[in-house]
């Protein structure tokens, strides 16, 4: 889940990372009651959860309160990557001296916690990647969740050369390793991470992604929750006790236990069909499971197909097959089912189906196949 940049700002004042004073307003006269406190210039920012506001003209620093009620207008009006905008920040404007990049983030494929840090802030860090990875430094924390200054002192020396600034990053990056840490983040990054006209050090944006799987754990997180961005049917699903994701294809997939979930579509790809969606209907699925997610799967109008695959064991297949049933008296189905079943109450659930009329298999291949030839 991300956030946006005035409550993960918050959350780094929470920890203790330095940020300029500032507010969110929804209204010029707002944005104004707030300059007057921080005093001109302030910056303003388009509170959208998209990457590049700055150069979507979403960033802007005003100098007086004339520029600050125009500036406002502007950006409110603004369409960023096809949201709209409804809040901005208003912060005290940092008089920045230099720009660097700071972030905690998950690096999947070394399935650790990486620490990312660069003296080539501001911009995208992705580029920097490609063009000049020696440029960016990587701090691998290999399952720790404290930071080893000595490990950390060197990388703080490649990126300062004054030894306040080291000590003054090293204490940053602490806060922000506690916050990520603590708020079961993704992300936490800093960019631009930058020096002031003080000499000191300060985040001047802030972006934070919370693990939804983690979110049970921070009920304070989840009212930040904007539910503009979230995407209704997987929103719906979850409530539901679906875990349900939304893809390209259209082969439509209610599968249990996310393993064969996940082996389900592979087959689907493996045998050249595209799938709709991830969707697990969980261990103990009853049959009103399988009707909400046949109904939330038959939103999508890209479908051709809706393959259903259930290993029985704790799910009993006869469970899923009065699922079937009851979907099929109180819903439109407009495409082919494709049901394979196995394991528990196996027979009990292929003679319902049968005595109903439709098909099962036992094999998950041959369902995948004809589910796949459907699908064309
Ligand atoms: P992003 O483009 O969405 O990441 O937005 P940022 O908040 O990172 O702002 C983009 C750019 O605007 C930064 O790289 C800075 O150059 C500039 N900027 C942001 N905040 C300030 C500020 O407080 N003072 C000044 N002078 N520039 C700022
Ligand atoms: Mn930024």
């Amino acid at each position: 889940m991300k956030i946006h940049e005035y409550q993960a700002r918050n959350l780094f004042a929470e920890y203790g990372i330095p940020v300029a004073d500032g507010e969110v307003a929804q209204t010029p006269q707002e944005a104004l009651s707030i300059a007057h406190k921080t005093g001109f210039p302030v910056v303003i920012k388009a509170q959208v959860l998209v990457g590049g506001r700055g150069k979507a003209g979403g960033v802007k620093v005003v100098a007086n309160e004339a520029e600050l009620i125009s500036e406002f207008n502007r950006i409110k009006a603004l369409n960023i990557k096809g949201y709209t905008v409804d809040r901005l920040l208003v912060a005290r404007a940092i008089d920045i001296k230099k720009e660097y990049y700071l972030a905690v983030a998950i690096d999947n494929i070394k399935g650790d916690v990486v620490v990312i840090a660069s003296a080539e802030g501001g911009v995208d860090i992705e580029e920097v990647a490609q063009t000049h990875p020696e440029k960016i430094i990587k701090f691998y924390m290999q399952g720790t969740k404290i930071l080893d200054e000595e490990r950390w002192a060197p990388i703080a020396a490649g990126l300062f050369s004054d030894v306040r600034l080291q000590k003054s990053a090293t204490s940053i990056l602490q806060k922000l390793l506690k916050l990520f840490f603590e708020k079961d983040c993704s992300l936490a990054e800093i960019n631009p991470f930058v020096i002031d006209d003080k000499g000191n050090l300060m985040a001047a944006d802030a972006k934070v992604i919370i693990d939804d799987n983690a979110l049970e754990r921070h009920p304070e997180l989840v009212a930040l929750r904007d539910m503009k961005y979230e995407d209704a049917d997987e929103l719906e699903a979850k409530e539901k006790g679906l875990s349900f994701v939304k893809l390209e294809g259209n082969v439509g997939c209610i599968v249990n236990g996310a393993g064969l979930a996940m082996g389900t579509m592979d087959e689907v790809n493996l045998l050249g069909g595209k799938a709709a969606n991830f969707l697990d209907v969980g261990g103990s699925s009853n049959p009103q499971k399988v009707l909400n997610a046949l109904k939330i799967i038959l939103r999508n109008k890209d479908i051709k197909v809706v393959l259903i695959n259930i290993f029985g064991g704790i799910t009993r297949c006869d469970d899923i097959a009065n699922g079937i049933l009851t979907a099929l008296k109180q819903i439109e189905i407009p495409v082919p089912l494709v049901i394979r079943l196995t394991g528990t109450n196996e027979k009990e659930a292929k003679a319902l189906l049968t005595a109903a009329g439709l098909t099962t298999f036992k094999s998950m291949r041959q369902a995948v196949t004809e589910a796949v030839k459907a699908s064309k």
